[in-house]
């Protein structure tokens, strides 16, 4: 099994990304570019919701932690899960300070609703294989809650989907060791892209962006 090393890690948020759009994943995570639209921006604030604070509230047997940060060798990828409920279960681990043992639950807010893409349930699954790693026990589901119907997806980490996250990372890593920039396919999804104005997908076929920017130039300097 390959061990990334600490600078080989990919941010883990860049799996629903590299899964929406290749090249998008390029973009934002090897070229460093982003470009807010109000479909990013819902996102952050519901993100900053969930990361209000980093405290764990004990509900009878249930315990709730915010913004946990979490990583994992095998895939080479590091970030923080949203929301981990961890629940009292003979299959959990020790927690310091709590009594019993307890099994992780990771929890991820999205706007809007369920997708058809599995874009949001790979990054879920790849935050269920970090807490396994890092915390040596089962992590067999997890959530997903879209804050345009206010619900929770329940989202079984199966066999199917971890060997689809593996292999996407896989991918990534390749990428990112090539400082490979996919080029423009555009697609319906474009639309929904907060990088479309940058990545200029209506113009494929006619320019290529480094193309159509010489001859922006060129209009600029004859007026
Ligand atoms: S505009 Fe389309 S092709 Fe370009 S990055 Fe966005 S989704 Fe990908």
């Amino acid at each position: 099994m390959t061990a990334y090393g600490e600078e080989d890690l990919l941010q883990l948020s860049g799996l629903q990304h590299f899964a929406f759009c290749r090249r998008q994943w390029a973009l934002i995570h090897l070229e460093g570019q982003w470009a807010e639209n109000i479909l990013t921006a819902q996102g952050q604030i519901l993100h900053q919701n969930a990361h209000d604070d980093g405290f764990a509230e004990k509900r009878r047997d249930l315990l709730v932690t915010r913004g946990l940060r979490v990583f994992s060798r095998s895939l080479g990828v590091s970030g923080a899960c949203d929301v981990v409920e961890f629940r009292r279960s003979p299959e959990g681990v020790p927690l310091r300070g709590r009594e019993g043992s307890w099994l992780p639950t990771p929890v991820e807010y999205k706007r809007g609703h369920s997708k058809e893409t599995d874009a949001d349930r790979l990054q879920l699954c790849a935050q269920g294989i970090c807490l396994e790693e890092m915390l040596a026990c089962p992590v067999p589901a997890g959530y997903l809650y879209y804050g345009e119907t206010r619900r929770r997806e329940e989202v079984p980490f199966t066999e199917a989907l971890r060997t689809q996250v593996r292999e996407m990372l896989e991918e990534m890593h390749q990428y990112a060791r090539r400082g490979y920039t996919p080029r423009v396919k555009p697609g319906k999804f474009c639309g929904a892209c907060s990088l479309k104005e940058l990545c200029l997908p209506g113009l494929l076929g006619k320019l290529s962006p480094e193309k159509y920017i010489r001859a922006h130039l060129e209009e600029v300097a004859e007026e």
